[in-house]
């Protein structure tokens, strides 16, 4: 499938009716208003398409917008299709623009933003969204890298200095669509008296390559915490300089590029909860400057990872320091990497563990010129950073999954949902179904159950992105009398053959199991699971050539279960446990019918399980309610629950 791009941008200064705005300039509280005009503020936006996926970066030349904001949009683009986890709405951080976070109002204890204009910016966003997506057109990508280290100072460590420069082509045979470029230098040239709207100097560079090369140009905050640029606060003459060498340099690039190769766009979304250990923070929730959802403490975010064949796209919901994350970014090596900083919120400097001060009321270095130290006075807490590089570091695991259940619909109803977020993520699939559940259906022969369960069963896990099928055909419902080693030697092979670090099947923790299947099932699986690696175990696969495998994790569902331990969120992945389930339509049929017969022997007439509702619809129902209730357990809209089994307590004894 081709990729398809459409851009668009706008000017976002606040125009004449909101009134005044204040300047969100360098020191927050009793700002004051903005007078002038010296570069335009633009908003600019790309879509991407790929088939019926689609997502949206939204590049904002503001100081930043909190996730409260970023959701009203996401709302609204949701009924345009855009799922609320491809919407990526990122600000340039500059100081020069309208306050769009409330810290900077005129007196203190008031907020500096102005309803009308973020009113305004919301419904520019949207239009910018659906005329770029007016305009889609296939496209190749292109990447091109540099280091621009002299152009920047490290605050915090003179030494370490991260001068990534990277810059994306979307073009479309030669002509440029649409570029996105990133840069890890704070926008802060404008001087601490400017009272003029500017874009700094990342509004400048974009407007000399959509001069110079064509196309809508996208600024990409990078590891920008405690890196200002040389020229800080020293005003638009050296903004001028500054943006002229950057240009400079990505001309040198420009045209050594790479192609990127463009597979399937994955997205890999983490909600995240962070501890406000801050109280000037704490303080600005007391007097209702911030009004956003805070559960506990903690508030909460978001970070993500856009996979565009292999280009990651990663979002973060403040300014990381380069080291909290440049040794993970390192280690991918066959991945180029943009960070987007403030990206889906601004939560300010995220700060590596080793970094963070304990003199956090320091605002300003005497010895070093009087420079700004003070980032622990702008950063929610220590325990921030620690949660972001965690994240982060999850978001670059990929993982071969091996679902094992005795019957079609075993693994589609007890784990579909978290089996079609693992695929779409990137991980591998893998499906293996023990039995032929000949017997699962009404009316029809066994040799025809046999046939249509196969088929049926293929379509629904394929649904769920199985790479690959496996059926080992044992006659359904005999488990209990089959060879109990032979089972297990199969389930063992298979996993020294498929290296699955994740495992997902039943548990043996449920009670009140009637179904054989599910109990020898549960048993195999889970014996199989560490005695792959016993290397006296079935020494016959070792000759074959295999080796032993420890599987890493386990998720394990039953039907009554006792041990639950672990959720995950398929809000996004419902229709598509959905339709995998309605692709069983033999099993469904027979277990609708097997329902029936129950409610009759009890002398019950249960509407739902007759047989002109269809299945669908029967479907449909039973899901959203039962799987409705369990997201509400954990505050999300529906939900899967696990017995998760790892590596227990070695977490405790290890080492990062
Ligand atoms: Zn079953």
């Amino acid at each position: 499938m081709r990729l398809k791009c459409g851009a668009a941008k706008a000017k976002i200064n606040p125009p004449e009716e909101v009134g005044d705005t204040y300047i969100a300039g360098y020191l927050t509280m009793m700002a004051p208003k903005i007078k002038d005009i010296h570069d335009s503020l633009f908003a600019r936006v790309i879509v991407l398409s790929e088939g019926n996926n689609k997502i949206a970066l939204v590049s904002l030349e503001l100081i930043g917008l909190f996730a409260d904001v970023i959701e009203k949009v996401k709302d609204r683009l949701s009924a345009y299709g855009f799922p609320y986890k491809n919407v990526y709405i990122f600000s340039t951080h500059t100081h020069a623009g309208p306050d769009t976070m409330g810290l900077w109002g005129p007196i203190i204890g008031k907020s500096g933003i102005n309803k009308k204009y973020m009113i305004f910016l919301i419904d520019t966003i949207i239009q910018l969204v659906l005329e770029a997506e007016k305009k889609l057109e296939e496209v190749d990508v292109y990447f091109s890298k540099s280091e621009l280290p002299e152009l920047i100072e490290n605050y915090r460590i003179n030494a370490m200095v991260n001068g990534s420069l990277k810059f994306v082509k979307f073009l479309s045979n030669d002509k440029l669509i649409a570029s996105l470029w990133s840069y890890t230098a704070q926008p802060e040239i404008t001087t601490r008296e400017n009272l003029s709207i500017s874009g700094d100097y990342p509004g400048l560079v974009s407007r000399m390559i959509e001069e110079n090369y064509g196309g809508t140009s996208l600024f990409a905050l990078g590891l920008c915490g405690a890196q200002s640029p040389i020229y800080c606060e020293q005003g638009y003459d050296k903004m001028e300089i500054f943006a002229k060498e950057i240009f400079s340099k990505i001309k040198l690039i420009y045209d050594n590029h790479k192609k990127i190769n463009i597979s399937p766009i994955e997205i890999r979304f983490r909600k995240i909860k962070l501890k406000l250990e801050n109280p000037d923070f704490q303080l600005l929730y007391t007097l209702g400057i911030f009004d956003r959802e805070y559960e506990n403490e903690k508030i909460v975010s978001s970070v993500s990872k856009v996979r565009i064949g292999d280009l990651d796209l990663i979002n973060i919901p403040g300014e990381p320091f380069p080291d909290l994350l440049s040794d993970i970014l390192n280690k991918q090596k066959d991945i180029e990497t943009i960070i987007f900083s403030n990206s889906n919120d601004s939560l300010g400097y995220f700060i590596p563990l080793n970094r963070w001060s304990l003199k956090p009321q320091v605002w300003v270095d005497y010895i070093e010129n009087g420079k700004f130290i003070g980032h622990e006075t702008e950063s929610i807490g220590v325990e921030a950073g620690q949660i972001i590089r965690k994240t982060i570091k999850d978001l670059f695991i990929y993982k071969t999954v091996l679902a094992i259940g005795p019957h079609a619909d075993d693994l589609t109803i007890w784990a579909g949902g978290t089996l079609k977020k693992l695929s779409s993520e990137g991980n591998e699939l893998i499906c293996i179904r023990i039995t032929d559940d000949y017997a699962d259906c009404v009316g029809l022969t066994k040799e025809k159950g046999i046939k249509r369960n196969r088929k049926e069963v293929e379509k629904a896990y394929r649904t769920l992105g199985a790479k690959e099928i496996i059926h080992l055909d044992y006659p359904t419902d005999t488990l209990s009398t089959a060879d109990y080693h032979e089972l297990r030697g199969k389930l063992v092979r298979l996993m020294r053959k498929y290296k699955p670090n994740l495992v997902v099947s039943f548990d043996l923790n449920g009670t009140d199991e009637e179904n054989m299947d599910h109990i020898i099932t549960a048993r195999a699986v889970n014996e199989a699971c560490w005695q792959s690696s016993f290397d006296l175990f079935y020494t016959e696969h070792f000759e074959e050539g295999l080796e032993i495998h420890t599987v890493g994790e386990r998720y394990l569902f039953a039907r009554n279960p006792t041990v639950l331990n672990f959720y995950v969120d398929i809000s996004d992945y419902i229709e598509d446990k959905i339709n995998a389930i309605n692709h069983q339509k033999t099993v469904m049929e027979n277990w609708f019918h097997q329902n029936k017969l129950l409610a009759r022997a009890n002398n019950l007439y249960v509407e739902l399980l007759e047989e002109d509702v269809p299945n669908a619809i029967r479907v449909t129902l039973l899901v959203k309610l039962v799987y409705g209730e369990m997201g509400e357990k954990y505050g999300v809209k529906y939900a899967e629950e696990f017995n998760r089994i790892d590596a227990g307590m070695l977490k405790d004894l290890a080492e990062e």
